[in-house]
């Protein structure tokens, strides 16, 4: 299994994320990619990627994280280390979200667009985050002349919305929300995956799966999330797991 987003970078890691990687590989996960947020999470990302072997890295500016005056020469800092480090494997976290777009659309679009735009050129994988702005998305999309490879991250949404990013070549990401019982939505969503698209996350330490909740999550919990979607889309474990750890290579190149 791959584990093919979880923030080890996270405050509420920095006391014991070797033993949270060592669970990790315990359970089954082969490897780890750990996108960054900001430019202060950048440097950790950095970090981490080079203390653990099969811990790889994505570098971006998440949404609301831009710093206005300085984004554009942050992300010249961004691209340079993309192109000279071998476990930073692509572009993220980015995308959009309702709040900050609603707060200052003009940053927003520029940001994600800029970074969208050069994973395109360069053919970096990108890792895409979206939270309540489908239509704005789907937008963006239509307006670029080139999109990159890209990973909808934590997919919602609409299973029109979900036809056009699987035309469009994209891989689907489903984390522990996928075993909520209020998510009846997203179970539909993830039947609807080919085999071929899906990827497995956590978003650790978010979105624990259920018998979890109200803790921290880990990679390691990324099985249970693997199990259910077995169940759910009735295929074999096994099955499920070398199509999606074959997914996460063949889009990261690890
Ligand atoms: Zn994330």
């Amino acid at each position: 299994m791959i584990d093919t987003h979880a923030h080890l970078t996270d405050p509420r890691f920095c006391d014991d994320v070797d033993s949270v990687v060592e669970r990790a590989w315990d359970s089954g996960v082969v490897a780890i990619i750990n996108p960054a947020t900001n430019m202060e999470d950048l440097g950790r990302v950095v970090e981490v990627v080079n203390k653990y072997p099969k811990v790889y890295g994505l570098v971006g500016i998440y949404p609301g994280e831009a710093n206005p005056s300085s984004w554009e020469s942050d992300l010249a800092k961004i691209w340079d280390i993309l192109e000279h480090d071998d476990k930073i494997v692509g572009v993220g976290e980015i995308g959009l979200d309702e709040a900050p777009l609603k707060e200052n659309p003009d940053l927003e679009y520029a940001v994600f667009e800029v970074q969208l735009a050069h994973a395109a050129t360069h053919d970096y994988p990108v890792v895409i985050h979206t939270r309540n702005t489908e239509k704005e998305m789907w937008e963006v999309m239509k307006r670029q002349s080139k999109l990159p490879r890209a990973h909808m991250h934590c997919f919602s949404g609409s299973i029109e919305w979900l036809e056009y990013v699987l035309s469009s070549g994209f891989y689907v990401g489903f984390d522990g929300n996928v075993t909520y019982k209020n998510a009846e939505n997203l179970r539909t969503l993830a039947k609807n995956v080919p085999l071929d698209r899906l990827l497995l996350e956590t978003d650790a330490p978010y979105l624990p799966p259920t018998g979890h909740r109200g803790e921290r999550n880990e990679p390691g919990n990324v099985r249970i999330t693997a199990e259910f979607l077995a169940e759910i889309r009735g295929e074999n474990f096994d099955t499920l797991i070398d199509a999606t750890t074959n997914n996460a290579k063949t889009l990261y190149g690890i």
